[in-house]
């Protein structure tokens, strides 16, 4: 699986139950409570921490292929994660593993700083985090719509009235080779930037980067560089919408 490392030591704690869950601390004969601390109903093993939490039910909703994926208290973790390998395909593997590391950081905000969960955003952040994971260590995955695969992109704007007549065009020719992600936040910053210039403000935005998109509609900041670009897209709405 193409995961940071960080992400497969999790899954291998998780696999050996080495997460410090109430079930897990009490089998090390800790003293200590084994029901989940969120919904205090269920013992709290790996596999519940990690996939019973509230915040599944909205991955489920946002995810399709997820739906079908249920466990019973029984069900070991190594035994769930077979089961999602049987049959998911391989990008949803890996968003589920990020998924599952997000979940058990929730699990521990939910303990810590209550009032700051915010577990809708989950699948946003996960699905980001592994794009931009992908992008910069995979880059012959990558798109070939926005990079000439020579180290140059090329971004094209296009601003039109609202019956599509053309009113001006710009393209924008960098020399690096950023990723699709990137690209495409980098083309709506320039694309704000040009609108104000020439006075079409307001102005509304059309972009077919989901990615891009979800980042705008939350207030999660991703890191790495998409981050950055996304806060100047931010800067500049306000002063163009
Ligand atoms: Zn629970």
């Amino acid at each position: 699986m193409k995961i940071p490392s960080k992400i497969k030591i999790f899954l291998w704690k998780s696999s050996h139950n080495w997460l410090s869950t109430g079930y897990n601390l009490n089998r090390r004969r800790i003293q200590v409570d084994v029901s989940c601390p969120v919904c205090y109903r269920r013992p709290e093993t790996s596999l519940h921490a990690l996939w019973c939490y509230p915040a599944v039910k909205h991955i489920r909703m946002l995810c399709p292929s997820m739906k079908g994926l249920k466990c019973t208290d029984g069900t070991n973790f190594v035994d769930f994660m077979i089961m999602c390998i049987n049959v998911l395909n391989n990008d949803f593997q890996e968003l589920l593993c990020v998924i599952f590391f997000c979940m058990w950081f929730l699990r521990n905000q939910h303990i810590h700083c209550p009032s700051s969960s915010s577990d809708r955003e989950v699948v946003f952040w996960a699905n980001s985090f592994i794009q931009e994971f992908r992008d910069v260590n995979f880059p012959e995955a990558k798109s070939p719509v926005s990079a000439d695969g020579n180290g140059k992109v090329g971004l094209g704007i296009i601003i039109h009235d609202g019956g599509g007549e053309v009113l001006a065009c710009r393209a924008v020719p960098i020399l690096a080779d950023f990723s699709p992600v990137i690209s495409e936040a980098l083309a709506i910053l320039h694309g704000l930037r040009f609108a104000l210039e020439i006075g079409r403000v307001p102005c509304l935005v059309e972009t077919d980067s989901l990615v891009i998109i979800n980042l705008l509609r939350n207030d999660v900041m991703p890191f790495a560089e998409v981050g950055l670009i996304v806060q100047d897209i931010r800067r500049s709405r306000s002063s163009v919408f």
